[in-house]
């Protein structure tokens, strides 16, 4: 992809009449020309050549043992590159594997192309049972922001431009990308297919707010008694981190983080009120939203813990008109991207910025002061078995020592006790379920963040959400990625506790096997496995692990009594009304 402003390049050496090219080599052809260099994915029928060839052309090609963790790495490539992510999969069964993932990509606004070989279309189209026939492409459509199907090899250059500007544009999201099977193989001269290739200019152009909108949502920040920012992670997706620093610390307004916005500035920043967020959430008279949905996260702006109906006034940035009014009447919409945004907002500042009133900046410092010491206790809890607060108070540490690592964070009560426990430091540096809360994405997350970033990962996974893709701790050995796992193993699902209501001889739905080691798991692929049970012992491993960069797993042995229902979402749960002996 060429920046704005830059003509796309013309020297790459043009090949000679009469030599062929094909499908495999034009689609690898028209990544590479524009800057994707990383495929995620699973071989197989018909694309385990286009795999190999791609490597053979330096690309770097991860193989995953499920398409849906291949696909989990793609969409948070996305994420962190700002460029799309892609992963590549087989007909069928294995398209619709990666289909989640592309679901997931569009949900959280991340820009991914899913590739997928398919089945060919005379026989699909007459459903004359082909090996693994499937209308793949008017499946994928409605669960992505677009789909194309390429037929003829000269059109590869032209969809995969467009599947590019489809994910990056506007706001970003998933895009589908049928390629039938004999698409792959079609031969067309080489000097042709090499014209017919796009390179893809500004591919995410800058959208500018209108004048009026700056000064109308300046306006009303001004005139806020109690104002309060919600940073999301469309403003981590956004990469403008010193535009966003530079514009709450300018307005001087508190502000939480939504999960994955955390570390945009260092949650030890003496505007976050982050261990204030119910007092803030409730008090605001004013609440900017940048890069954040008002959606379920955040209660859709209503209920109990936003205060009196009707009290609050709302601005947002962000860059799809649509999102304006989704859940609350937003009365300065800024539709625009958050670079842009917050730059006309500074402008529009000018010098003579008043604060807001000390009242409310102190009333939420003392109140985030006197939460953050009373939580101090018990975080530093040794006990054996541990219980959560134990464990996360021997992580905290190690990311506040290791500001650059990645962590990765899925489960229910291992995800919500990380979330607020787990300061982060740096933009981008917390990758977790998403807007879904979909378990499963640990290990795909991992393994695209090691790869996209080099850094060290910490991924801390409850037990449950681990089993979903466990068994890519192999790709994790095979890449010898520097991944360090944490297993939070409490021996179920919330909990490892309940037994079968019916006194039958089945395990109780919630719950797995008794005293599992899960870092056996590591150990049969040449990992390091550790057995921790206190948090002196998980310290130590994780702080081993971090240091080497070996592949491991910490089976953390948890309370099985520790854990709520859901964790903090039990409210979600329907309640049956029957009860029955
Ligand atoms: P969170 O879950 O952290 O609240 P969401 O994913 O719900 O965040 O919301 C992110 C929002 O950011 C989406 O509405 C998306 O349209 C918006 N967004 C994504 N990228 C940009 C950008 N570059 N500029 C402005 N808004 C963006
Ligand atoms: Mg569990």
């Amino acid at each position: 992809m060429a920046p704005s402003g830059t003509a796309p390049s013309t020297e790459e050496t043009a090949p000679e009449t009469g030599q062929l090219t094909d499908g495999f080599h034009l689609v690898i052809d028209a990544l590479k020309l524009n800057g994707i260099t990383t495929i995620y994915g699973v071989p197989g029928i018909p694309i385990t050549d286009l795999g190999r060839m791609a490597q053979a052309e330096g690309m770097r090609v991860i193989s995953f043992r499920h398409e849906q963790n291949a696909g989990n790495a793609a969409a948070i490539a996305g994420y962190l590159t700002k460029r799309p992510g892609v992963c590549l999969t087989v007909s069928a069964p294995g398209f619709l594997n990666g289909l989640t993932a592309l679901a997931h990509a569009t949900t959280n606004c991340w820009p991914m192309i899913l590739i997928s070989g398919s089945s060919e279309r005379e026989v699909v189209d007459l459903q004359q049972g082909d090996y693994e026939e499937l209308d793949q492409l008017a499946i994928a459509r409605p669960l992505c922001k677009a789909a194309y199907r390429v037929l003829h090899a000269e059109d590869i250059g032209i969809a995969v431009a467009r599947a590019i500007r489809a994910a990056l544009s506007g706001r970003p999201g998933g895009v589908y990308l049928d390629l039938p099977a004999k698409l792959l193989g079609q031969a067309i001269d080489a000097a042709e297919g090499a014209a017919s290739l796009v390179e893809v200019v500004d591919p995410a152009p800058a959208q500018f707010p209108a004048p009026a909108a700056v000064r109308r949502a300046l306006d009303i920040l001004g005139k806020a008694r109690k104002p309060l920012i919600i940073l999301g992670k469309g403003a981590a997706y956004a990469q403008a981190d010193d535009l966003v620093r530079g514009f709450v610390e300018k307005t001087g307004i508190p502000y939480i983080a939504m999960s994955m916005a955390k570390g945009l500035l260092p949650d030890t920043h003496p505007q976050y009120a982050g261990a204030a967020r119910s007092l803030a959430l409730k008090e605001a008279d004013t609440v900017m939203l940048i890069g954040a949905r008002l959606n379920w996260l955040l209660s859709h702006g209503k209920g109990k813990q936003w205060g009196a109906p009707g009290s609050k006034t709302f601005v947002q940035i962000d860059i799809d008109p649509k999102e304006m009014d989704s859940n609350q009447p937003v009365a300065g919409p800024l539709v625009g991207d958050i670079a842009s945004c917050l730059s006309a907002l500074l402008d529009g500042m000018g010098d003579g910025w008043a604060r807001p009133p000390a009242e409310w900046t102190e009333a939420i410092r003392a109140k985030c002061e006197a939460n953050v010491a009373k939580m101090a206790p018990r975080l530093q809890n040794n006990n054996v078995p541990m219980d959560f607060h134990g464990a996360l108070g021997a992580l905290r540490t190690i990311i506040k020592e290791r500001p650059e690592a990645i962590l990765v964070n899925e489960g229910a009560n291992t995800l919500d006790f990380a979330r607020s426990i787990i300061d982060m430091y740096r933009p981008r540096k917390r990758l977790d379920v998403g807007t879904w809360g979909v378990m499963g994405v640990g290990m795909g997350t991992a393994i695209a963040a090691a790869i996209e970033t080099g850094q060290p990962v910490l991924a801390v996974e409850g037990d449950s959400a681990f089993g979903f893709s466990g068994m890519e701790v192999e790709t994790i050995c095979r890449y010898g990625l520097p991944v360090c796992v944490v297993v939070f193993n409490n021996g179920g699902i919330y909990r490892g506790t309940d037994v079968n209501p019916s006194g039958g001889p089945d395990a109780a739905t919630t719950v797995f096997v008794p005293g599992a080691r899960y870092d056996r798991m590591m150990e049969a692929f040449g990992g390091v496995g550790v057995n921790a049970t206190s948090p002196d012992e998980l310290r130590r491993a994780v702080n081993e692990a971090m240091d080497s960069g070996r592949p491991t797993l910490i089976n953390a042995v948890i309370d099985p009594a520790a854990g709520t229902e859901s964790g903090r979402i039990g409210n979600l749960n329907p309640q049956s009304v029957v009860s029955r002996k």
